[in-house]
């Protein structure tokens, strides 16, 4: 698939440079901002390196409304994507007590508030999620919603619509 490689610039707040010490799960967000582009949400990313806020925050692919992936951060590296006080059972068993340090984060796009994907966004998404479960021999049960991993509203519309999680995992493991 056609992935347009943007790299952070290397800081404290979006890019540690650190590497990752085993892929073991995706995690999928939504970037809660509607109508903003891939690239706005990248250039959000590197701007943080400024540190005027103090807020750490990356995730080493972001796919658009109408389906452009572009890669933040190597796929080696440490993004800042889970990080919490607090982690679920779940995550604390599969995954570690730090999961930034052993997961890949995607960030999806969307029009409005209510966080609806478009066929475009989660047709890429799949694209990504079966070439990384390909190359860390993960699957299914592999790829995570934020949510599943600290409780956050993450990605909003899969979490409202439990049902639609299930149909997207479906979708993006089904055999076609
Ligand atoms: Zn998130």
């Amino acid at each position: 698939m056609q992935i347009k490689e943007k790299y952070l610039t290397i800081n404290p707040f979006s890019r540690p440079g650190k590497s990752l010490v085993a892929v073991k799960g995706i995690v999928l967000h939504w970037v809660a901002n509607p109508k903003t582009s891939a690239e706005a949400n990248r250039n959000y990313f590197e701007n943080l390196k400024v540190g005027k806020d103090g807020r750490y925050a990356s995730a080493h692919f972001i796919i658009g409304i109408d389906g452009e992936v572009i890669q933040c951060l190597l796929e080696t590296e440490v993004g800042y994507h889970v990080g919490a006080n607090k982690y679920t059972e779940r995550a604390l068993k599969e995954l570690s007590t730090y999961p930034n340090n052993c997961t890949l984060g995607i960030e999806l796009c969307h029009k409005d508030w209510e966080g609806e994907f478009t066929r475009e966004t989660l047709q890429a998404a799949r694209e990504l999620i079966l070439e990384l479960c390909e190359r860390y021999k993960l699957g299914r049960q592999n790829v995570y919603r934020h949510y599943d991993i600290t409780g956050k509203d993450c990605p909003k519309y899969f979490v409202t619509h439990e049902d639609q999680w299930e149909q997207f995992l479906n979708f993006v493991f089904s055999k076609s």
